[in-house]
């Protein structure tokens, strides 16, 4: 029946209030009516009792008598008839002279009786007790018979209490009842208007409920013009609103989600207690983490470097951005990471957490050592020719009695060391147009096959000096590729020289170009000394020389075939190496077709 624990209350206050007005209301009905009742008794049995009195009077008057008045007794039991009630005459010393219900005499003295005592006292006396005589409760009213002023006697009027306590009881039924139709009805028509009341509340409380859990195309129906109505409707107008903040909200989420997913920073977003809210895969990937195990974990539980922790401190605590930077050492490459932690407050300036960015610098870093190593490692290339040629002309100089041969001896290594700082000055520039130049601009399709015979024709000498024996496998179609012409020729020349320095005199060099997977591979192939196979891939350094003293004397710079591996680079191919000590290298080079 309550569904609802605002009706029970309601209504249980109500009910309470009902059972206590009706229960005072019977109670004051019942006392006033009971109250009423008897004073209807007490007046009849006051005027019974003076009629009586007049009646009785003439026989009471004279001398008191001993016996029964038996003309009076007659009287009195023709008046009692139908009235229930017994009327006694009493003679001043207190005997009865007639009774409406006794007939035989009686010794008794009634001047002792409390009603007579009463009457004697004030003119009327009235009690209720237990009669001996009649074995019942009895109302006694008792009054004074007077004549020419003077007490004659008494009269009394008795009737039995039960008539008047069925009376009373009746009454009081009667009240009980009524009070009881007007309790049922009350409580049912309240129940009806509390339910009536109630029920649209209930609607309201309900919608409500299925909006705050995200239902929000629930709408309260309205139907009253009152109050309740209005707080449907303003129900309804927030709803609206939710839905439309909700939509907001979740369009922002999405964004600020895919923001974060997307960049390529690693971002932390924790709260004031330190706890991860967000973690993007680019951090959870930089830290070793999985981004659903840490989401509302606290943050030192998760991520073990003290150099996040530390900044994350410092920011929570001053408030400011804090840089620092992580660095995790390897075999390889080192990792480094430089973190950014930013506190965040509200408008209350209380700090509501804060956002941590992890940027991976490792590659940038690489960077940096591989061009810091450059420029010392061409420093000292370029130092020592330029020291060589410095000391050998001071000498020539200073040394005025210096023997022709020997000047000629000096100049020579002068002109040698000279050569070798133009090989290197021409390495460097060629290396710096590869890395400033973007060579696609200057791609065009010409034929491969062409380009390596003039580099063979150019190099004809040196193959003859050497007494090398040349063969070529070229295909007699040209071969068309697209890249730069300098630079491939460049490329060429590169193989071809490092194959004629590295192999002995009477060596062979073989030549090769065809197409393979459809790309066109050409090979250099020697019978030189070789490369043992861990050094195979350390030959495409800058500057890295197996023999440096035997690459320095053949005029190496040890930049050839880095920029070989930079030039098929930037032509989409792919360079490799064949290589057996003492008996030869093969150098292959894969490059599209046009
Ligand atoms: P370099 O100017 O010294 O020749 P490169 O970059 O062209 O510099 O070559 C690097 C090193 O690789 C050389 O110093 C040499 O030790 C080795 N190398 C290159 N080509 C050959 C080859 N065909 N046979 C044997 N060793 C080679």
């Amino acid at each position: 029946m309550f569904s609802s624990k605002l009706l029970r209350r309601l209504y249980t206050g109500y009910a309470a209030i009902i059972l206590i007005s009706m229960l005072i209301v019977g109670i004051l009905l019942t006392r006033q009516l009971s109250e009423n009742s008897l004073t209807t008794i007490q007046n009849s049995l006051y005027a019974r009792a003076e009629l009586l009195a007049e009646i009785a009077k003439d026989s009471l008057k004279g001398p008191p008598s001993v016996a029964i008045n038996n003309n009076l007794q007659a009287r009195l039991a023709a008046l009692e008839i139908g009235t229930e009630s017994r009327l006694t005459a009493i003679s001043i010393d207190g005997r009865i002279i007639a009774d409406s219900w006794e007939q035989s005499e009686t010794t008794d003295n009634y001047l002792q009786r409390p009603e007579i005592i009463a009457a004697m006292d004030s003119g009327t006396g009235i009690t209720s007790r237990y009669s001996q005589t009649l074995q019942q409760m009895m109302i006694y009213h008792a009054t004074t018979v007077t004549s020419d002023d003077q007490v004659v006697g008494y009269v009394r009027v008795a009737i039995p209490q039960t008539g008047v306590d069925v009376q009373l009881v009746q009454l009081r039924l009667i009240i009980l009842l009524s009070l009881g139709i007007v309790v049922i009805a009350a409580l049912t028509l309240g129940l009806y208007f509390a339910k009536r009341f109630i029920n649209p509340l209930l609607r309201i409380t309900e919608t409500s409920e299925a909006i705050s859990q995200g239902d929000y195309s629930r709408r309260v129906r309205v139907e009253q013009q009152d109050e309740m109505g209005s707080l449907a409707s303003a129900i309804n107008r927030m709803a609206e609103g939710s839905a439309q903040r909700m939509t907001d909200i979740t369009l922002e989420r999405n964004r600020l989600t895919n923001m974060f997913a997307g960049m390529v920073e690693g971002v932390i977003d924790v709260d004031q207690h330190q706890s991860i809210v967000h973690i993007n895969q680019v951090a959870a990937d930089l830290l070793g983490l999985s981004v659903a195990s840490c989401i509302q974990e606290p943050i030192w539980e998760k991520v073990r470097f003290s150099e996040i922790l530390t900044a994350l401190e410092e920011t929570l605590n001053t408030r400011k951005i804090v840089k620092a930077q992580m660095r995790r050492p390897s075999v390889e490459d080192d990792q480094v990471v430089d973190i950014y932690a930013a506190a965040l407050h509200n408008e209350d300036q209380e700090s509501t957490g804060a956002i941590i960015v992890l940027h991976d610098i490792s590659e940038l870093d690489h960077l940096e050592r591989i061009r810091r190593d450059f420029v010392a490692n061409a420093s000292h290339e370029l130092k020592t020719p330029i020291t060589a040629i410095r000391g050998l002309s001071e000498t020539i100089i200073t040394d005025t009695k210096m023997q022709k041969d020997v000047r000629r001896d000096f100049i020579e290594k002068i002109h040698k060391q000279s050569l070798r700082l133009s090989s290197l000055v021409t390495d460097l520039m060629t290396i710096s147009r590869l890395e400033s130049d973007h060579l696609e601009n200057s791609f065009e399709s010409f034929d491969f096959v062409g380009l390596v015979q003039s580099s063979i024709n150019a190099s004809a000498e040196i193959f003859q000096e050497k007494q090398l024996d040349l063969s070529l496998d070229l295909p007699d179609e040209p071969l068309m590729i697209k890249g730069e012409i300098q630079a491939i020729n460049q490329l060429i020349y590169n193989l071809i020289d490092n194959a004629t320095k590295y192999t002995e005199t009477g060596g062979s060099v073989n030549i090769g170009l065809r197409i393979e997977q459809d790309k066109a591979l050409f090979t250099v192939e020697d019978s030189g000394i070789g490369i043992s196979p861990q050094l195979q891939q350390r030959i495409f350094e800058r500057f890295y020389r197996v023999d440096k003293a035997r690459s320095r004397e053949l005029g190496g710079t040890g930049l050839g075939l880095s920029i070989v591996k930079n030039i098929t680079e930037q032509h989409g191919g792919s360079v490799s190496v064949e290589s057996q000590l003492g008996r030869g290298s093969t150098f292959s080079i894969l490059l599209p077709l046009d």
